[in-house]
This record gives C-alpha cells, sequence and structure tokens, in this order.
C-alpha cells in the first residue's frame, strides 16, 4: 500500500509538475496517514476485544442455568439427564458426576461394621459423599 503510494505520487507529482521535495512530503504524508489507519484499525480491534471480554466476565455461563440444587440432599442434578453432581467439586466450578456406591466402617456405638449406600464423587481429591436413598436410580 505504502509502496503504490508512493508510486502514485510520483506519477501524480511529474503530471502535475511537482518538485521533488513535494513529492517527497506527499510521500510522508502518505505514509503517515497508512500508520494512522493501522493504529486506528487497531485500536478499534483491541476495543472491540476488551469489550467481549468485559461482557464474558461480566456474564459468565451460570451452572444453575444446567443444573438444580437439591437442599435437600445438598448435591446438583443435571436438568435434562438428571445426572447427580458433586456440590463440593461445583463450588470450585468443577463439574463431577457422582457414582453409586457403599459406605463401610465401624459402628462404635452399636459395635459392629456397617454399611451406608451412598453417592460418592468420583474425583479423587474430593472424595465427597452423600446419602442415597433406596428409590435412587
Ligand atoms: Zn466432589
Amino acid at each position: 500500500m505504502l509502496l503504490a503510494g508512493g508510486a502514485t505520487a510520483a506519477w501524480w507529482g511529474s503530471h502535475l509538475s511537482l518538485s521533488g521535495s513535494q513529492i517527497s512530503s506527499i510521500r510522508y504524508w502518505m505514509l503517515f496517514a497508512g500508520m494512522a489507519v493501522l493504529v486506528v484499525v487497531l485500536s478499534i480491534v483491541i476495543y472491540r476485544t476488551q469489550q467481549k471480554l468485559r461482557e464474558a466476565l461480566a456474564h459468565p455461563p451460570k451452572l444453575s442455568d444446567d443444573y438444580t440444587f437439591l437442599t435437600e440432599r445438598g448435591f446438583w442434578v443435571h436438568n435434562q439427564n438428571g445426572s447427580r453432581v458433586c456440590a463440593n467439586c461445583m463450588a470450585s466450578g468443577v463439574i463431577t458426576p457422582l457414582a453409586m456406591a457403599t459406605l463401610r466402617g465401624y459402628n462404635y456405638e452399636a459395635g459392629d461394621f456397617h454399611s451406608a449406600p451412598i453417592w460418592r464423587c468420583g474425583r479423587k481429591l474430593c472424595n465427597a459423599h452423600y446419602r442415597r436413598l433406596p428409590n435412587d436410580k
């Protein structure tokens, strides 16, 4: 573009009988205009990117749109497929499905081993579990 601008200036210069210094000043202004256009275009691109970023930060995708928290159960369920998701993980923005498991432990009061049906978080770092009801499928 700048080269073409320079050539055009020279062409106009020869036709309008402009002096060499006038042509060079036209070239200079064309270079300046080219840079100015470049700066403006870059500014617009940067401004739009910032705007999009700000919008994204202001309206983060809400997990609560896809999941419902079951207060009485303590975990989340997917609105469409009903899959159970760990609330502890959800708090840190991680979606971990719960898996059917059995909690085994020693009951000191009763003095024997017992087992309880639970929903266990699949994430090793979390390892949270929730009570599983007999009619949970
Ligand atoms: Zn978890």
